[in-house]
């Protein structure tokens, strides 16, 4: 039987301390009739739910009525082709979520065991996850402090023989400084795979990420900022990629004989209903990211005054999207991140630490011993972040910015 991977955080040495503690319990507000003038409160403010306001039951109805509800059907093709015209890419390749997207992208790349792709610790365990599926070996990058990103200059000293594939991750809606990465990939023949789960209507420079290198990965779970309950997309400008990925994606049938396969594919395929709503979602991006940029810069403007918080990251030459509203906790805010998010989690305001990085990992903690990221680490340890739903209200944003000076007050916090 396959054993978990136990890691005490005794045996992390110093690493231990960047672990988040516990889950705080969300208290459930009694929602007193409101004062005149004061904003009623919700029982509770969740880190986000999807919002169903267009299309999506109409889609997915028609869907049903016509029968339609596997993974062939209209939906499929019509979301494919919103989803990547949106992204500035040629193709689109639906799948089941985002972890199969970046394991197809990666898949028709024939990587083999001992190859390596570059990849920031920084980020959610599928972008190490889909590596290591395929035998290839994740190589970590530290993050830098501007944009919480994957530090472009540190990948080149990772570069070796064994190097096949470098994979940004456009972290909580902020793109990764995409131009330096790609000059680096060129002079090294590498290929570049986003990782744009967090980052649907991102721009850099004005370009829309997901065909900012050879392929791009989406992911469309509940929580991000386009949702079809589960669900995932490759985008790329590339047909050869893009045929490749099709074919994998379904069991790599042969064109001449059916039941006849000439690559080792799976069953990624994504259904005409989750592709319904996906349709449907597209037509809204626009509604989405302008919620989400408004709500990012509301937060901004209220959380400036409050000692000791550092508001999230926007490059000159970036449009940050905001999937998550990450905030930094310095000393003088009087609360480490645990303290605060048990403060919130007391007034009904539903919070999450930032990822813990790859390199502490149980699964992955043996293969990085020796190896140390202080600026991905001191993220760990000092962010997390806010209700952040594209139907966050003003109401919601000034009730959990009030939850947080009464956090401070609570400890006496000057
Ligand atoms: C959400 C996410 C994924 C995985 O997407 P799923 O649809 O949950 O499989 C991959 N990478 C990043 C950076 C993510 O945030």
């Amino acid at each position: 039987m396959l054993q978990p991977h136990e890691l005490k955080l005794e045996d992390m040495g110093d690493l231990g301390e960047i672990i988040p503690g516990p889950e705080p319990t969300l208290i459930a507000q009694r929602n007193a009739i409101p004062q005149f003038g004061a904003p009623a409160r919700r029982p509770i403010i969740p880190v986000c739910e999807p919002w169903l306001a267009g299309n999506e039951l109409k889609y997915i109805t028609e869907a049903v009525e016509t029968n339609w509800i596997s993974s062939a059907g209209g939906f499929i093709h019509r979301f494919e082709a919103m989803f990547a015209e949106k992204m500035d890419a040629r193709y689109g390749v639906a799948c089941m979520n985002g972890t199969v997207a970046l394991h197809l992208a990666l898949a028709t790349l024939g990587l083999e065991p001992g190859d390596e792709v570059i990849i920031p610790t920084f980020t959610m365990i599928a972008t190490a996850n889909a590596v290591t599926y395929l035998g290839a070996k994740p190589v970590l990058v530290d993050s830098e402090p501007g944009t919480w990103n994957m530090d472009v200059e540190q990948i080149e000293a990772k570069i070796t023989a064994r190097t096949k594939a470098i994979m940004p991750v456009h972290t909580y809606g902020h793109p990764v400084d995409m131009d330096a990465l790609n000059a680096i990939a060129q002079k090294h023949g590498l290929f570049v795979l986003e990782d744009a789960a967090e980052a649907h209507g991102a721009k850099y420079k004005g370009r829309a990420v997901g065909s900012l290198g050879d392929a791009a990965c989406f992911s469309f779970y509940g929580n991000k900022i386009i949702t079809t309950g589960e669900g995932g997309m490759v985008t790329t400008n590339r047909e050869d990629v893009a045929r490749l990925a099709w074919n994998l994606r379904d069991h790599a049938f042969s064109t001449e004989r059916h039941f006849w396969h000439k690559f080792l594919g799976y069953n990624y395929r994504m259904t005409n209903l989750q592709a319904a709503i996906g349709l449907a979602q597209t037509e809204q991006l626009e509604k989405f990211v302008a919620a989400r940029r408004a709500n990012g810069a509301y937060y901004t403007a209220q959380l400036r005054r409050v000692p000791g918080i550092v508001t999230p990251p926007e490059a000159a030459w970036a449009s940050n999207v905001y999937w998550m509203y990450g905030i930094i906790l310095k000393e003088e805010f009087g609360l480490t991140r645990d303290g605060l998010r048990q403060a919130l989690a007391r007034r009904g305001v539903e919070t999450r630490t930032f990822f813990i990085p790859m390199h502490c990992q149980p699964i992955y903690f043996d293969q990085y011993r020796r190896e140390r990221y202080p600026v991905a680490e001191d993220l760990c340890r000092r962010g997390l972040y806010l209700p952040s739903a594209s139907g966050l209200t003003r109401e919601d944003i000034d009730a959990v910015v009030a939850a947080i000076w009464e956090s401070r007050e609570e400890v006496g916090a000057k």
